[in-house]
């Protein structure tokens, strides 16, 4: 049986993949985009996160605590009179996942499910795979959220075992990958390559980051890989800096401005078929 890390379920998630959804945030991550909005996903353990706003400096939480979870991170998780303190992180195995994913079954409806997302799920790639398994023999609907950035032995299995597969893509040019995401693009695009010639339902997702990934330049490079590939833009997310502080990270972008619905739809013409919206 695998144990794995996740660090959030959200029941009723309705932009997921199709229906209604429970999505399930795996940890760890081997990207580093500037703009990650979830960056309590990054690492693959469970962290301290500290509500730094809230925090009055009062010391109490650093006072000697014998509890086995608190020595795990010099500090006393439960005495704050705030509540400022928690951990990202919750080691469990896939068969316990699977059962409290079960439990939300009878929202999901005809077309709802589960969604595994992250961090990167596949970088826990037998945690994935058990749990899915156990899911899918259950009758669940699966999508996976994921960068493809993985092994594609490891890759392809999962695409197999989900019914919906929503793969990002960032930026074409290699170096620009690697200073703006951490790693270069080669396995990606090696992994998506085949996932669009593979005949598994999928969506790529590009994120409109301003003056990184929606530039004409990246967009139409962007297009010309995927050709007639269902493509979702996601306008850039102006709130994705705001829990870097809570891990102790800092947020790596300066303040950019969410593109206009009217410059989205100007995108959108760069592709041969856009999708969107109907998802839930
Ligand atoms: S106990 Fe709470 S308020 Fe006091 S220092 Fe610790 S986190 Fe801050
Ligand atoms: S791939 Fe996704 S989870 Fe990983 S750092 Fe990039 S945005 Fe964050």
């Amino acid at each position: 049986m695998e144990t794995g890390v996740i660090f959030d379920i959200k029941g009723f998630a309705l932009n997921d993949g199709p229906g209604i959804r429970t999505t399930v945030f795996l940890k760890g991550c081997p990207l580093r985009c500037l703009w990650c909005h979830n960056p309590e996903g990054m690492d693959p353990k469970p962290e301290l996160r500290i509500k730094t706003a809230s925090c009055q400096h009062c010391g109490k939480c650093l006072e000697p605590c014998s509890h086995p979870d608190c020595k795990l991170f010099g500090r006393c998780l439960h005495i704050c009179p705030r509540g400022c303190l928690s951990v990202a992180g919750t080691e469990i195995t896939s068969a316990d996942l699977a059962a409290r994913l079960m439990r939300d079954r009878d929202i999901f409806g005809e077309d709802g499910g589960v969604t595994f997302s992250g961090g990167e799920p596949l970088l826990q790639a037998r945690f994935l795979r058990e749990t899915a398994a156990i899911l899918k023999s259950g009758g669940v609907n699966l999508a996976l959220e994921t960068s493809s950035f993985a092994p594609p032995e490891e890759y392809r299995a999962a695409v197999e075992q989900t019914d919906l597969v929503l793969a990002d893509l960032k930026l074409m040019d290699p170096e620009a990958h690697r200073t703006y995401c951490g790693v270069p693009n080669d396995r990606i695009l090696e992994n998506l390559r085949w996932l669009m010639g593979s005949g598994r339902d999928y969506r790529i997702r590009v994120p409109l980051i301003p003056g990184i990934t929606d530039t004409e330049e990246n967009l139409d490079a962007i297009s010309a890989f995927v050709g007639d590939s269902p493509v979702e833009l996601l306008p850039y997310n102006t709130m994705a800096g705001a829990k870097y502080p809570s891990v102790g990270r800092e947020y790596g972008l300066p303040r950019l401005e969410k593109q206009s619905a009217e410059r989205v739809e100007e995108m959108r013409k760069r592709f041969r078929r856009t999708v969107g919206g109907e998802i839930s």
